[in-house]
């Protein structure tokens, strides 16, 4: 399916399984997986200066600004290794960070594929924020209740998880308002451009991935 340049993103609100499902999708279709919040949270591990920033938005539940965003994705995308085609997990999240991506894959003769929307409602979305929590070693996401770490495993053991700090319920709470806001208006941007396609998210994360995997194939002949 990678033979050609692939540009996908994957929207929808925090919660809908965009990170679960971008996981297993690279690793069947070899797209390159490039998640703005898990390089804003690396950028915080090691310290940096921008770590720092985006901190400061995020443990608010706001948007990291669209310049800072927008400067780190692209500088992302230039390098070797996102030749082939990325998976965008997180990005765009707002009309500007939209328009500077489609500018930027435009000036290498490229363009977005395909824009996959991950369809699921409200009650489910604070549901599955509540209850997830992440290995401190690896960083691989679990659910308290849907998607328990093994006991048994070397590594993503029970004690080992953590919860991210906006995970918290007063943070939970603005970042489906940011997300409402700010995010929704790229559901109509796409389809205006006629690369939206959906899929119900309200399945098991293997069902949801079938539903998925079948989107990009009907995008790829
Ligand atoms: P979730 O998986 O819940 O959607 P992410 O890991 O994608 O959360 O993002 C966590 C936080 O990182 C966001 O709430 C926001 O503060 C910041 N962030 C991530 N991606 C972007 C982006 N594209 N633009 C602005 N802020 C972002
Ligand atoms: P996002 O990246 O969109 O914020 P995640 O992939 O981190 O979402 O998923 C949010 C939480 O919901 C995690 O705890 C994850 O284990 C769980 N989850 C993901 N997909 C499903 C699913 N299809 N059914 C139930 N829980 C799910």
């Amino acid at each position: 399916m990678t033979d050609q340049t692939m540009y996908v993103i994957l929207l929808g609100p925090p919660g809908a399984g965009k990170g679960t499902q971008a996981v297993q999708t690279a690793e069947r279709t070899g797209l390159l997986h490039l998640s703005t919040g898990d390089m804003f949270r690396e950028n915080l591990r090691n310290g940096t200066e921008l770590g720092s920033l985006a901190k400061t938005f995020m443990d608010k539940g706001e948007l990291v600004p669209d310049d800072v965003t927008i400067r780190m994705l692209l500088e992302r995308i230039s390098r070797e290794d996102a030749r082939a085609g990325c998976l965008f997990d997180g990005f765009p999240r707002t009309v500007e960070q939209a328009r500077a991506l489609d500018e930027a894959l435009g000036e290498q003769g490229n363009e977005i594929t395909v824009t996959v929307l991950i369809d699921v409602s409200d009650e489910e979305i604070t549901r599955r924020l509540g209850g997830r929590v992440s290995c401190a070693s690896c960083g691989s996401v679990f659910h308290e209740i849907f998607n328990p770490p093994k006991a048994e495993s070397p590594c993503c053991d029970q004690v080992n998880m953590i919860q991210r700090d906006d995970d918290k319920p007063a943070a939970i709470a603005n970042r489906l308002q940011v997300y409402a806001d700010q995010t929704e208006p790229l559901v109509a941007y796409y389809r205006q451009a006629d690369k939206l396609s959906s899929v119900n998210g309200e399945q098991s994360p293997q069902a949801v991935g079938e539903d998925l995997l079948a989107a990009l194939q009907a995008v790829s002949d």
